[in-house]
């Protein structure tokens, strides 16, 4: 798989041109997993896949705007801001890429998933924005080969709030190692926070003291490309 992430930068201001644009990751110029800037249409994929529908996932919701493409389009509820969608609740086949949504914890409003995408032997999780996984569902990231995360805060338990007995939010970058190093030999951070935007190379060098050993960590920036 190509994998190539279009934006890495978090709900916060724009300060660094290499993580200037929304999230946005395209798959063998097939597959766009979240649509952070309208521009990522201009690769023309030929499906689309929402992690949930918050405006840095998904721009239309901040202009408030309707999403209307010719290709199928799946996310993890209906919304009046896409003309057509397809409800992503449990996995699909498409073109021959397996896609088995898994709910993630991030948000009372909206609801969420992470996308595991299994091809040609090969397994990809991408996880949009995470407080955390539900143990129930552990079991189906075994063996992955990689994990695209966020890095919205580096300090431990990031942002978390809780409303009942539902925790959302965002979690910390050292829990997040913490969780993905038992399933997948490298993980990418992108959707990067003001933590990171004030200073790249120090933001850098933070996550790489986290990398614990026998796990690559790396940092993307806008169009970097990782093969798989
Ligand atoms: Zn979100
Ligand atoms: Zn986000």
């Amino acid at each position: 798989m190509n994998i190539k992430i279009l934006g890495t930068r978090a709900k916060v201001k724009k300060s660094l041109s290499n993580h200037a644009k929304h999230s946005g990751v395209l798959i063998d110029n097939k597959l766009l997993l979240d649509v952070g800037e309208k521009e990522f249409l201009d690769y023309k994929p030929e499906y689309i896949l929402f992690s949930h529908l918050h405006p840095d996932h998904a721009w239309f919701v901040e202009t408030n705007e309707q999403l209307r493409v010719d290709i199928p389009v799946y996310a993890p509820e209906l919304s009046r801001y896409i003309e057509k969608v397809n409800l992503l609740h449990s996995p699909i086949t498409l073109d021959g890429y397996k896609i088995t949504p898994i709910p993630t914890l991030h948000s009372i409003k909206v609801k969420s998933v992470g996308l595991l995408i299994e091809y040609g032997g090969k397994r990809l999780y991408y996880s949009g924005d995470l407080a955390w996984i539900e143990k129930q569902y552990h079991p189906l990231l075994h063996d992955l080969d990689l994990v695209i995360t966020e890095g919205s805060y580096i300090k431990k338990k990031g942002v978390i709030r809780r409303k009942d007995d539902q925790i959302y939010g965002h979690q910390g970058i050292p829990d997040l190692i913490t969780l993905f190093s038992r399933f997948s030999p490298k993980i990418i951070f992108m959707h990067l926070g003001t933590w990171f935007m004030k200073d790249a190379k120090t933001g850098m060098q933070k996550i790489m003291e986290l990398q614990p050993k026998g796990v690559e960590l790396d940092v993307a920036s806008d169009g970097k490309e990782y093969e798989l």
